[in-house]
């Protein structure tokens, strides 16, 4: 019938997701092959992404790591910007060994300002290469422009859309199609359904290996906090997608201070994973000092993510699921 199909084995039974035109769909027909239960029509926008077309939890892999699907979050670490060997060295090492499994590094800066400091570029992908040789840590770094799309994904485990590109579709179709886990941010003034939307130009080239990035949206607040980093997102995201949600409480608050309480919120609120700035002379980042967690600062905040996850997995083997 002209239909793209995508299917998804469940335990109990396996959905076949038909994407095209509607008035080409002979229901009459389907329904009267061996096997067919019902047909449901999709109703969110968002066909692929939605939970109503794949119930159970994606899982991203990436090398070893399963990223969703599991009750052990997964904490993506590192600079903000790659600046030297030193520096990406020395912070790599510190959030490995503080229980990081993801080494986070910026190659190519989305800046406010022309003038501002733009990444060291291909360096800066060589130099995370290096660090995941070293360390055994894949790495997340974000690709900006289509053109560089091939570069970025010769060195990158994980492609990272940033905010300001989340609805470039363009760049989008293109990362989709390099088959790269990719994780795309919200952007600061996007609805969940045009986040959601976003994911499903990923899901329609036919990667489903996304992980969706909550990350702050620009609210009235402009003094105290960068961003106003929406919490409530993860469970309605959680609730209507079946794709893994990272909160980012890095670049969601924009102050150091601010980025361990709100980690922590983003863990009970039923995140997948973490994103989270982090270097050893935040005084002398070339980027986004001020919200950069010190080693030692991080190492805490690892123990205290680990007793509070540790709790909610004892909490939910001894109780029923919750239904209303
Ligand atoms: C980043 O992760 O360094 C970044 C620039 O994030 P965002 O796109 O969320 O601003
Ligand atoms: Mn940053």
């Amino acid at each position: 019938m002209g239909f793209r199909t995508h299917v998804s084995e469940g335990v109990e039974r396996t959905l076949v997701g038909a994407i095209g035109d509607k008035t080409a769909f002979s229901a009459d027909h389907i329904l009267r092959l061996e096997g067919v239960l019902e047909i449901v029509p999709i109703r969110r926008p968002y066909k692929l992404v939605s939970r109503e077309a794949h119930q159970t939890d994606t899982v991203v892999r990436v090398g070893k790591l399963e990223i969703g699907g599991t009750n052990k979050p997964h904490v993506m670490a590192g600079p903000c910007s790659v600046e030297s060997r030193e520096q990406l060295m020395e912070t790599a090492e510190a959030v490995k060994g503080a229980g990081a499994t993801i080494l986070r590094g910026g190659a190519f800066k989305p800046r406010t300002s022309p003038y501002a400091f733009q990444g060291l570029g291909e360096v800066a992908l060589k130099l995370l290469a290096e660090a995941r040789e070293k360390l055994d840590m894949p790495i997340i770094t974000e690709v900006m422009d289509s053109e560089d799309v091939p570069l970025v994904s010769h060195y990158a485990d994980i492609l990272q859309i940033g905010a300001r590109n989340m609805q470039n579709f363009t760049l989008l179709k293109k990362v989709a199609r390099t088959g790269k886990a990719i994780m795309l941010k919200r952007g600061p003034s996007a609805t969940i359904e045009e986040f959601l939307l976003a994911a499903e130009y990923i899901l329609s080239e036919g990667n489903r290996d996304v992980m969706l990035c909550e990350r702050g949206l620009r609210g009235v607040e402009q003094t105290y906090t960068r961003n106003t980093l929406d919490i409530s997102a993860v469970p309605v995201i959680k609730r209507e997608s079946h794709l893994p949600v990272i909160v980012d409480p890095s670049h969601g608050t924009g102050k150091w201070f601010l980025v361990s309480p709100m980690a922590k919120a983003g863990i009970v609120a039923g995140a997948d994973g973490l994103m989270i700035e982090v270097h050893p002379r935040p005084a002398e980042a070339l980027s986004d000092g001020p919200q950069a967690l010190l080693p030692a600062t991080f190492e805490r905040l690892m123990i205290e993510l680990r007793a509070i996850n540790a709790a909610l997995e004892a909490a939910s083997a001894s109780t029923a699921p919750v239904t209303a």
